[in-house]
């Protein structure tokens, strides 16, 4: 058998795969992460057929990425041979019927990638999909800001967390994890601007490690700032603290200086940029947040670019329209030119595909990282605490908290209540229910389809958009296991 037609496939361990994955954005609620792993055992003896939901996105002549969609997360170069095996088992089959030692060994990665079903339990796709393994807390340790962007959803009354409350912060989130049985916490040090209240910052993340080592629960730190004022002192501390950082630049130069204003109304690139720099040559390389609003959308496979230069990792997040920003009308976004300047984006980072996979962080509220029921957590494992200790659902609704730090059992209320935010499965929006990608997808913020449809049971405003750009997103993950990836090192 000559190389080109002996059966070839490409994927990354689920391992791997965790720690390439980039995360989405940092200003929502992530929905929580599980490592899915391959099938342990796999019994050849029985009947198997291909998945039902296989999905092929081609790649090159030679090669097309198979993703199924009902399945948690599968996805995997293959070429024709390979594919032509799949062709086989798409009535029952049994191993045996398969001579060649090479197929046999392709149909059997086949399995455990899932697109290769045993027929006594063909349909294993659960519409529960993910169980709570993560905690995410926003913790607004200020409302100051040195920034006055226009975008921005809060009304900046200038008030800061006290050390009680940041204090009783951190614990209403240890011990909500410890009551709901999660296994891991996420800290997100947010604002306003976060560097104004660094003492509370620091104070807070030392007493979460405290906590953590005390009660065996592990936590990720992550510090959301605007690069506007970081000076190394607090890079150094970051270090120290085993802090993370995401910054937001929203363009190069014009372009981010468009809606990203000092309070003086000076463009603020410069100042960002620096900080970013700086980050980096301390070996301390942030995530990068970019929002997207007609205003700099033009301007976004440019910033891709800068990005990709300097091998950051980066989530592109739409504008949400809110009370504050309402009166920019130039902000919303218009959807075809959206969609045009999305794909030049990707056409660069096609060019200049990074190691460290986009599946997660490439179109808004959408993720691939495992199938999901909800666009974000919100109402379900996120504790939005505003700089007084109340907890919101959403960190858009800081004003609205609906329990506070001193409760109980605060996250129990979150779940129950219906006050200001219902973020239902997607099996329960009208429009997404029978859509392929709904596992992806999950029917966009609720918080921006109940502002455009006044509704909470329905598909999201941006849903052409995703369906346009998802098969997108699936093909640079295909390149870029292509690209780094040898099909040889795992059909030997
Ligand atoms: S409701 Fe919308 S804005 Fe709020 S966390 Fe979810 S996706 Fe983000
Ligand atoms: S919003 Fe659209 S793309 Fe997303 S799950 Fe619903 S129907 Fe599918």
């Amino acid at each position: 058998m000559t190389e080109e037609n002996q059966p070839q496939i490409i994927f990354e361990a689920p391992a791997v795969r965790q720690l390439n994955m980039t995360g989405d954005c940092p200003a929502c609620a992530d929905w929580t992460v599980r490592s899915n792993r391959l099938a342990d055992t796999v019994d050849l003896g029985g009947l198997y057929i291909r998945s039902e939901s296989l999905r092929s996105v081609s790649l090159t002549n030679a090669y097309s990425l198979a993703f199924d969609m009902l399945s948690d997360y599968s996805a995997a170069v293959i070429n024709r041979p390979a594919w032509q095996i799949l062709d086989r088992f798409h009535f029952p089959a049994k191993f045996s019927t398969l001579s060649d030692v090479e197929d046999h060994k392709a149909a059997r990665a086949l399995v455990e990638l899932g697109f290769l079903k045993p027929l006594t339990e063909p349909h294993r796709h659960k519409n529960t999909t993910t169980p709570n393994e993560m905690l995410v807390a926003w913790l607004h340790v200020t409302d100051k800001c040195n920034l006055s962007c226009d975008y921005c959803y809060l009304p900046k009354l200038g008030d800061s967390m006290s050390p009680e409350t940041g204090k009783a912060s951190i614990d209403a989130v240890f011990a909500a994890a410890k009551q709901h049985g999660f296994r891991h916490i996420k800290l997100k040090y947010a604002g306003g601007e976060a560097t104004l209240n660094f003492q509370r910052v620091l104070a807070m993340q030392e007493y979460a490690l405290t906590l953590s080592e005390e009660q065996g629960v592990p936590f990720e730190g992550i510090v959301l700032t605007n690069g506007v004022g970081m000076t190394s002192r607090m890079i150094d501390e970051i270090k120290r603290l085993h802090l993370t950082v995401i910054v937001s630049l929203d363009g190069i130069g014009a372009y981010h200086d468009a809606q990203r204003v000092l309070t003086n109304g000076q463009g603020s690139f410069d100042l960002v940029t620096k900080t970013i720099d700086k980050l980096i040559a301390e070996k301390c390389p942030p995530q990068i947040s970019i929002t997207i609003t007609d205003r700099n959308v033009c301007g976004l496979a440019e910033t891709v670019d800068w990005v990709l230069d300097r091998d950051l990792r980066f989530s592109l997040n739409f504008y949400r329209e809110n009370e504050c920003s309402s009166s920019f009308a130039d902000l919303r976004l218009a959807e075809q030119r959206l969609v045009d300047e999305m794909q030049r984006a990707y056409a660069v980072i096609e060019q200049r595909l990074p190691r460290f996979s986009l599946m997660g962080s490439l179109l808004d509220r959408t993720h691939f990282s495992n199938k999901h029921e909800y666009a974000c957590g919100a109402g379900h494992n996120y504790l939005a605490i505003n700089q007084d200790g109340g907890i919101a659902k959403c960190q858009t609704q800081l004003a609205h908290p609906v329990a506070n730090v001193h409760m109980s059992d605060p996250l129990n209320v979150v779940h129950t209540d219906e006050s200001w935010l219902i973020n239902l499965p997607v099996t329960e929006k009208e429009g997404c229910r029978e859509c392929e990608w709904r596992y992806w997808c999950a029917g966009g913020c609720p918080i921006e389809t109940f502002r455009v449809t006044g509704r909470w049971d329905v598909k999201s405003p941006n849903c052409r958009i995703y369906q346009t750009l998802l098969p997108e997103v699936l093909r640079l993950e295909g390149l870029r296991l292509l690209k780094y990836y040898s099909p040889a090192s795992f059909i030997s």
